[in-house]
């Protein structure tokens, strides 16, 4: 069976593969790096392999059991726990037995927000009583957490417990773009299987042999800071369009051509609101960067909207009224403030 790993991802897999094959790899794993470098595809083939009970050299058969059973789940389906505190898929389909995904929890109801965004103590005990029981195919279980620094305190605390009890053929994998924010006793318990940006020239080679130009490539992965699954997904979803039109907004902002209140409605008008700000707030990085040391002014200036950019990407997450919060922060990058606003400059 043929993957399609980037180089970066073939290398993490094939290092697990080899740590696997010799008896190195250990009972946890955390496998850590930035968001979008691929961690969770790997992991997945990684499990398949583990299950596949007929291994063609480093990779999955493809046709045993295991493997069709495994392939015959839904993508990126995780093991959810519901109100009653059973574990079931959402979806209902099959799985392979000795496989567990634990994403999120489900929202039980009446659903505080918060429970959305955390791997709760049930979900880890379930998971734990699991990987005390015997394989039902081959000789193996896996258990999956993504992303591993969603479990609160107790759900983190439970798992020690399982990560200090290792029985042989039960592999405990964690997925984390924020591995500090893990208790360093978890940390300490795994392995690590790092992804790492990739160096310059490997990310272009492999934004063009996914079809971008090499201008649209070197543009994006220079945007996205050299991280080419950004890149991609900025050239593929239109966000780096979208940073254009940031840039452009700043801009004619600056020189007074549109006005502010029509532009933070307009960028605020969608789901796209905190996307903006990141560009925004990025763009005037760059500025910020050539403005060096010949215009201490406008340095001061940039630095400090750079903060209150990202100050009101953190309000957009809350319950105040993101075009307001918008209007603020382009009234300050025109460098009027309110007063004037309403004595009748354009805004
Ligand atoms: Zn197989």
């Amino acid at each position: 069976m043929r993957t399609e790993f980037s180089p970066w991802q073939q290398r993490a897999y094939e290092q697990a593969v080899v740590a696997l094959e010799a008896g190195r790899l250990g009972h946890g794993l955390l496998i850590c790096g930035p968001k979008g470098l691929g961690k969770r595809a790997v992991a997945e083939h990684l499990a398949q392999y583990v299950l596949c009970t007929a291994r063609v050299g480093h990779q999955p058969c493809g046709k045993c059991r295991g493997c069709l059973l495994y392939l015959s789940r839904s993508q990126r389906e995780n093991l959810e726990l519901r109100p009653d505190k059973s574990l079931a898929h959402p979806h209902g389909h099959p799985t392979h037995p000795d496989v567990i995904f634990l994403g999120h929890a489900w929202r039980m109801s009446p659903s505080p927000a918060r429970q959305l965004t955390q791997i709760v103590v049930d979900q880890v005990r379930v998971l734990s009583e699991r990987l005390a029981k015997t394989p039902q195919y081959g000789e193996a279980l896996v258990t999956i957490i993504d992303p591993a620094e969603a479990m609160n305190e107790s759900a983190s605390n439970a798992l020690l417990k399982t990560l200090e009890e290792p029985v042989p053929g039960r592999y405990l994998w964690l997925i984390s773009a924020q591995p500090a924010s893990l208790s360093a006793t978890i940390r300490s318990r795994c392995q690590k299987l790092e992804f790492k940006l990739p160096p310059m020239d490997e990310a272009l080679a492999w934004l063009v042999s996914s079809g971008h130009s090499s201008k649209d490539a070197e543009e994006a992965l220079g945007a996205a800071r050299g991280h080419p699954g950004l890149a991609d997904e900025w050239l593929r979803d239109g966000g780096m369009a979208l940073r254009k039109s940031v840039a452009s907004d700043l801009e004619k902002l600056e020189r007074g051509d549109i006005g502010v209140i029509e532009t933070a409605q307009r960028w605020a008008s969608d789901e796209h609101a905190d996307l903006r700000l990141s560009h925004a707030a990025d763009l005037v990085l760059a500025q910020a960067g050539t403005a060096g040391l010949t215009d201490p002014a406008r340095l001061h200036k940039l630095a400090t909207w750079f903060d209150a950019a990202n100050r009101t990407r953190d309000l957009l997450g809350t319950t105040v009224r993101g075009d307001l919060a918008i209007v603020d922060l382009l009234l300050a990058w025109r460098g009027v403030d309110r007063t004037r606003a309403a004595k009748g400059d354009r805004a």
